[in-house]
């Protein structure tokens, strides 16, 4: 081969790579949280991916899903998710924002008798990345608080808003007895607003323990309402079981 060829073989092998690892970073990192609109910080997520008391998903041989919301309760889409939730006989878990709790605690009372769980997503959803110790703390605090005086015990897993955090809010989480929970994959994402695509996206990523993450409320759910009968109904069809998080976390198998 002439050193000419050898060259240009180079080139294209490096630009192949390069594409590769684009594609994969813009479906992996880059979309990741999916309500992300601070594009900027994503690589800030990048540095707790690997943090192991961050749980993203369960090592399970089980087909078991977990679904769960953030950002209710919302009078303009979380009773309509626990219609859909109840007519396909799915249970959920919920990342509640404490303040919204104290204005809707009739639809957190509701997800409660029907058989979903309740856990922390803060007080007033802000990028507790930017927050001190003791604002960490309080916000934590009083939506467990909060959470404890509406539905009668207090949260075990936290998920901080937008996926934004750094050690300090793994550890304050800690403290009161949480543990720091992700997710996967993301029904919203902004490639995707047809919510077939959206559902079909999120039932293609399919695996024993796949936490999925989807909102019920702050900004416009209604796309996610859409997506989510479909892609009930292909995770059901592939044998798949919704459970909750506490369910999904007790079939983790013990070594990694
Ligand atoms: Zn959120």
């Amino acid at each position: 081969m002439s050193k000419t060829s050898q060259v240009i073989l180079q080139v294209i092998v490096t630009l192949a790579a390069m594409i590769t690892t684009g594609v994969w970073l813009k479906e992996n990192i880059w979309a990741y949280p999916a309500d992300n609109i601070y594009s900027g910080q994503n690589l800030f997520v990048l540095r707790y991916w690997f943090d192991s008391r961050v749980i993203h998903h369960v090592h399970t041989k089980e087909k078991l899903v977990a679904l769960t919301f953030d950002d209710g309760p919302d009078p303009r889409y979380t009773p309509q998710v626990l219609d859909i939730l109840k007519q396909h006989r799915v249970h959920a878990t919920f990342f509640v924002v404490g303040e919204s709790v104290q204005r809707h605690p009739d639809i957190v009372k509701r997800e409660l008798q029907e058989g979903h769980e309740i856990e922390n997503h803060s007080y007033t959803h802000p990028d507790l990345g930017k927050k001190n110790g003791a604002e960490i703390l309080k916000e934590l605090e009083t939506t467990q608080k909060v959470i404890e005086i509406t539905a009668g015990s207090a949260p075990r897993y936290f998920r901080p808003p937008r996926g934004l955090f750094n050690t300090q809010v793994v550890e304050i989480a800690q403290r009161l007895g949480m543990k720091t929970v992700l997710w996967d994959i993301g029904v919203e994402h902004r490639a995707f607003r047809d919510p077939r695509d959206m559902a079909y996206r999120v039932v293609g990523k399919a695996h024993p323990g796949i936490i999925i993450l989807a909102h019920d409320g702050r900004l416009d759910r209604s796309l996610t309402v859409k997506a989510l009968p479909i892609l009930i109904n292909e995770y059901q069809k592939m044998g798949y079981r919704f459970v909750t998080l506490t369910e999904l976390l007790a079939s983790a198998e013990t070594s990694p």
